[in-house]
């Protein structure tokens, strides 16, 4: 086989067979073909796509490229989550430790934020001492005591992922469906996890900026489960605005908590209860969705969910103090409102600006190098569809930098349109792929 005519083929719109692709995979783990022909065989796939049967061979290619983790000795149905990113996107604080409590067994491996997006290890490392790197047998061991465990998915787990998204990423070809298909799913197939139950979102604050986009994305991901032998659900789900009100780490943990207790935001709940019922289906706890929802709405009310947070923090070595006093996470400096200059009613918000407020803040990374600082961040104060007065605030700024502060202030105003009339208000869930 030679690279050049896999090359060439794709290039002209030819299907590889699995043989084919499971060769050019291994070659470029081992160093045998080199980044330029990886590069142009990406490029070509860029433009000329891949069918299910090559999605699916690439895919699986790449979860044997590394490690892969055996959770055959966890007690119990193992259901995976995963995201594929928002702004104020903090589900998974929510949504793992809520189903663990109803007896789904949870070991999610989680990443880092980078960009206008945030990493659900960055918002759980937030909490004093948690702890996000676990051995195979200390996380089997805690998700069998515990339920669920949230930990950093360690270096030898596909790692023909790493190689080829740190390529992508420099030749313009990361915003392909296929390739981002097989890039999320091989990490969730190497997971582990018996059935997958995925967040595709759609809007400003998305990778995928339209539900249909995101419909097409999320087909390809679950006819790769299918292909895999795991069941798996995309749920695609709206991102016109942060979800919730708080964006930036020990923020939207504190936000996580006020919803375990039953007092969070109400899309931020909903959207809660409705991916962690498909989990307890996929799981068989619940005979459908509304009697799975029923018994998580139970599990929020009895307090089980929190308890479970709790438990899973304590763990992990955190201090679970936090849980009942919030003030035990770090807090900002500087809080200032970012307030209206004009009067009317939210009609729009551009989820990305906020986002990269928060980022400016230093809640997120411009580099996969950059530090964090876990206080700072924003809290939304009007959503859209709600009123404002002029010099009444959009969003509180927390931050430790004047004058970061001061931009991030500039750009949450920009970020906002306000005028007269109500906004037609997306619906939450914009539709389910099984
Ligand atoms: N997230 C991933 O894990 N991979 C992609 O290619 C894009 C988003």
């Amino acid at each position: 086989m030679r690279a050049y005519e896999l090359i060439q083929r794709k290039r002209d719109g030819g299907e590889l067979s699995e043989a084919e692709i499971r060769w050019l995979i291994g070659g470029f783990v081992r160093e045998e073909i080199p980044d330029a022909q990886m590069a142009a065989w990406l490029m070509a796939v860029y433009f000329r796509g891949l069918n299910a049967a090559e999605t699916a061979s690439l895919t699986l290619a790449m979860v044997d490229s590394g490690r892969t983790l055996d959770l055959r000795r966890v007690r119990g149905r193992t259901v995976d989550k995963h995201s594929t990113g928002g702004v104020g996107d903090k589900t998974s604080l929510v949504v793992v430790p809520l189903v663990a409590s109803a007896g789904v067994r949870v070991a999610k491996l989680s990443g880092r934020g980078l960009g206008h997006t945030g990493g659900t290890l960055d918002k759980l490392e937030s909490i004093p001492g948690f702890r996000i790197q676990l051995s195979p047998d200390e996380l089997i061991d805690q998700v069998n005591r515990v339920g669920c465990a949230i930990v950093s998915q360690s270096q030898d787990l596909v790692p023909a992922d790493k190689r080829l998204y740190a390529l992508r990423d420099i030749t313009a070809t990361v915003g392909s469906v296929p390739l981002i298909a097989s890039s999320v799913m091989s990490k969730k197939i190497a997971a582990g996890s018996e059935a997958i139950v995925l967040d595709v979102k759609a809007g400003s604050g998305a990778f995928m900026k339209t539900p249909e986009a995101a419909r097409t994305l999320a087909a390809a991901m679950v006819e790769i489960g299918r292909a895999a032998g795991r069941r798996t659900v995309a749920v695609i789900t709206a991102m016109g605005e942060p979800l919730g009100r708080a964006v930036g780490n020990a923020l939207e943990v504190d936000e996580a908590l006020r919803t375990l207790r039953g007092d969070g935001p109400p899309d931020l709940q909903d959207l809660c209860l409705a991916l962690g019922a498909h989990m307890v289906v996929l799981a068989g706890l619940a005979a459908d969705h509304a009697a799975a929802r029923a018994l998580l709405a139970d599990r929020l009310r009895r307090g089980d969910a929190g308890r479970t947070f709790r438990e899973m923090v304590a763990a992990q070595g955190g201090d679970p103090g936090v849980v009942d006093h919030p003030g035990r996470l770090p807090w900002a400096p500087i809080q200032r409102p970012a307030a209206a200059e004009v009067e009317g009613v939210v009609l729009a918000v551009d989820a990305e600006a906020l986002g990269s407020a928060a980022m400016i803040l230093g809640a997120g990374r411009a580099r996969a190098e950059d530090r964090i600082d876990p206080a700072a961040g924003l809290v939304i104060e009007r959503k859209i569809g709600e009123a404002v007065r002029r010099g009444e605030p959009l969003a509180m700024i927390h931050g430790a930098a004047p004058a970061a502060v001061e931009e991030a202030i500039r750009r949450v105003r920009a970020a906002y349109t306000i005028g007269a009339g109500m906004p037609v208000r997306p619906p939450l869930i914009y539709g389910v792929v099984s």
